[in-house]
């Protein structure tokens, strides 16, 4: 199994709350999505008014929870959160509904995995601040109409694809979220490590940048492993000697890909001689799900150029070929 160090998906110790930005001038990068929130946020405070609904998109760990938190700090008001999966039922979400204050933020992670029944409650909660409820059953049920606080939904998702077009129409405020550069990250990892007591040089910095595919939560996970070796077999300074040990000690290789992508890209070269081959036979070849493949391993791999998607399945582009150290095999014909 991958090295969850690797992957973007949330640990535990991700509740570092000391280095997670607290403020909107803290978040460094989306300079775009950034720049228009402070403008929405200035105006409903101003206005007094909640917020209106606003969806993150972007895959894992660039920072979708945290803009959320920081939006509702900015805003004044309570941070509330849970996820599409962890609703079960229309009552689980009313509950939540009916508890919050004027204005609050309600942040609802993996919003593409709403169960139907509970996202047709939450239609009219959006539109109207109004909760339908049908209490008893058969012929004695009844619908019951409750008025609801004005509200702030924050809705993330990996998957803008998977969510349905009556969901999406209901925010007011859709805002894409990107991989970061290297730029962008080489400050992430530089104010980090100042926080976490081991300074980094800029070479160090960078090549932890350099090695995090875009991602903050992988650069941060990176840099806590750096500074163990930092701390152990250095001067507990991340150094670009000591990153680099340590990052080629944990599987990290010059692009920032790590075994299980290193895995993907060799399975469509030396098994399919490059493909096309469809998704579902990578998922059963490399025992992963074939979410985990499209959110998480993918979206990186593309925007690198190291692989396309056609109708016909995942191809290796050349960049995959050369980053593997082999040759791509002549188009029949030629
Ligand atoms: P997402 O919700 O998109 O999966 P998170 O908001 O949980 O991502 O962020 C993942 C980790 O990366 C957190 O530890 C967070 O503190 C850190 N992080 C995200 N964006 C930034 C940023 N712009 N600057 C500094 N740290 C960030």
């Amino acid at each position: 199994n991958p090295d969850p160090t690797l992957r973007p998906d949330p640990l535990p110790e991700d509740g570092d709350r000391a280095l997670r930005p607290q403020a909107l001038d803290e978040f460094i990068g989306q300079a775009e999505a950034r720049a228009n929130l402070k403008v929405f946020i200035q105006s409903a405070r101003q206005r007094g008014e909640a917020m209106d609904h606003t969806l993150f998109h972007g895959p894992p760990g660039l920072g979708k929870t945290t803009l959320a938190q920081i939006m509702a700090k900015e805003l004044g008001v309570n941070f509330r959160m849970t996820s599409g999966p962890v609703l079960a039922k229309a009552g689980d979400l009313a509950a939540i509904l009916t508890n919050l204050e004027a204005r609050d933020v309600l942040f609802i992670d993996e919003i593409h995995r709403l169960n139907p029944a509970v996202e047709e409650v939450l239609y009219p909660a959006l539109e109207d601040f109004e909760l339908d409820l049908v209490i008893g059953e058969g012929p004695a049920a009844r619908t019951v109409r409750i008025e609801l606080q004005p509200f702030t939904l924050v809705g993330a998702t990996t998957r803008m694809g998977l969510l349905t077009t009556p969901l999406r129409d209901r925010f007011g405020i859709p805002t894409r979220l990107n991989f970061y550069t290297k730029e962008e990250l080489h400050e992430i990892v530089t104010r980090n490590a100042r926080l976490m007591g081991a300074p980094a040089t800029p070479e160090g910095a960078m090549e932890i940048a350099r090695r995090s595919r875009g991602t903050p939560r992988i650069a941060g996970r990176l840099l806590r492993r750096v500074v163990d070796f930092a701390v152990v077999e250095g001067e507990g300074r991340v150094t670009k000697e000591i990153a680099d040990h340590a990052l080629t000690r944990l599987g990290v290789d010059n692009l920032g890909l790590d075994g299980a992508d290193r895995r993907y890209l060799r399975l469509i070269a030396e098994n399919y001689a490059g493909g096309p081959v469809g998704i579902e036979t990578l998922s059963a070849a490399l025992s992963e799900s074939r979410d985990s493949l499209e959110e998480v391993i993918e979206p990186f791999l593309l925007q690198q150029g190291l692989i396309q998607r056609t109708q016909r399945g995942r191809m290796l582009a050349q960049k995959g070929w050369t980053h593997l150290g082999l040759a791509a095999p002549k188009p029949p014909g030629q």
